[in-house]
């Protein structure tokens, strides 16, 4: 488990695009009605968000710089919508559901970013595509130390009408994440508000 420093003094950390309020506190309500099947834990509602470039392990002279990058970056809100969930992985047994929130603004976000990163030598980019999504709930694994995720019998329905109209994520945030048996924890380091 990594504490608040793990080993060598290394965070993991990931910069993502906060949700407004109102739109968390929507999801939250969604998920209490309808994340009842026992294998799912739901996110925290503090903790929902669109990850836009996840860096990982890192000492802290790079976490110092990462962090002055996120409070420089300028860039302009970002209209998205999120879409009924999903399992993750679409094959095999899920370990997550997510709501996909397609958006080319919150791509040219996560590009930005990236490209300010890569310059910096801060980051990788990723093989795979960027999908830009929101993850509600993780699926509990089989008991103690076990990887292999609890099989769900109830998977929650369709979101209502309310929560599928755009909206603005406006705030973009550099977190360093605290994984803990009962979920990670996330604790803001930098953010920097959209214009
Ligand atoms: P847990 O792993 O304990 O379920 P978590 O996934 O919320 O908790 P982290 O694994 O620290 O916490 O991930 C933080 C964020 O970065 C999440 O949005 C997660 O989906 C994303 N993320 C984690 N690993 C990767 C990865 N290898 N590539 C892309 N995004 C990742
Ligand atoms: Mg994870």
């Amino acid at each position: 488990m990594e504490g608040r420093e793990g080993k060598g003094g290394r965070q993991r950390l990931f910069v993502a695009l906060d949700l407004p309020d109102a739109i968390r506190d929507d999801i939250a309500a969604w998920g209490e009605a309808e994340l009842i099947d026992p294998a799912l834990r739901a996110a925290r509602r503090e903790s929902l968000h669109v990850t836009l470039a996840f860096l990982g392990g890192r000492g802290p002279d790079e976490a110092a710089a990462i962090a002055a990058l996120v409070r420089g970056f300028e860039a302009p809100g970002a209209p998205l919508r999120l879409e009924d969930p999903v399992p993750l992985p679409r094959r095999g047994r899920p370990s997550a559901l997510a709501l996909p929130a397609p958006s080319p603004a919150t791509a040219d976000l996560h590009r930005g970013l990236a490209e300010r990163l890569v310059a910096a030598g801060l980051y990788e980019p990723e093989k795979r595509d960027f999908w830009p999504h929101v993850t509600v709930a993780r699926v509990r694994t089989e008991g103690r130390g076990a990887r292999r995720p609890e099989a769900v019998a109830r998977w929650p329905g369709d979101l209502p009408k309310a929560l599928k109209e755009p909206f603005y994520g406006v705030r973009v945030t550099l977190y360093r994440s605290e994984l803990q048996p009962g979920g990670a924890r996330y604790v803001p380091l930098a953010q920097v508000e959209l214009s």
